[in-house]
C-alpha cells in the first residue's frame, strides 16, 4: 500500500510519529537491501538504527510531513520500517499516542 487507505485517520494524524522511538535492524536499510532510505536514519548501537527525530523528546520523525492531527503524513509510507508498518490504526499503541497528543481515541479506549 503506497498511502494509508482512504478514510484512514492516518492520513491526517501522525501522533505515533510524534511519540515513539522508531528503531529497527540495519537490514531494513535500503543500503542493506531493505527499503528505508539510509539518509533519514541514524545509528542506534550495534545492528540497530532509528529514524532521525525519534531518539529524544520532543519526538518528530524526520519523514513526517505536515501538522500533527491536521494533515500529517509519512513521506516514505511504502518504504517505512517495520515498527511503523506493524502499528495498527486503532491499536493500543495508536490510541496511546493519539490521546497523548490531544486527539480522540479510535474505538474503545480504557486508558492505562
Ligand atoms: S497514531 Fe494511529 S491513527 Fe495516528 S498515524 Fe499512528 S497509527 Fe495512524
Ligand atoms: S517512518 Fe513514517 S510512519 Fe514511521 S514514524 Fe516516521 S513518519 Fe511515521
Amino acid at each position: 500500500m503506497s498511502t494509508p487507505h482512504e478514510g484512514s485517520a492516518c492520513t491526517t494524524c501522525g501522533a505515533c510519529c510524534h511519540s515513539y522511538r522508531v528503531e529497527f535492524a540495519v537490514y531494513e536499510l535500503a543500503s542493506a537491501g531493505g527499503s528505508v532510505p539510509d539518509g533519514l536514519t541514524e545509528p542506534a548501537g550495534g545492528i540497530r538504527c532509528r529514524m532521525q527525530g525519534t531518539g529524544a523528546v520532543p519526538i518528530r520523525c524526520t519523514a513526517l510531513e505536515g501538522r500533527l492531527g491536521e494533515r500529517a503524513h509519512c513521506r516514505i509510507y511504502p518504504l517505512r520500517p517495520s515498527p511503523c508498518a506493524e502499528l495498527q490504526e486503532g491499536s493500543y499503541g495508536c490510541n496511546k499516542a493519539r490521546v497523548r497528543h490531544g486527539l480522540p481515541p479510535l474505538g474503545e479506549w480504557l486508558g492505562d
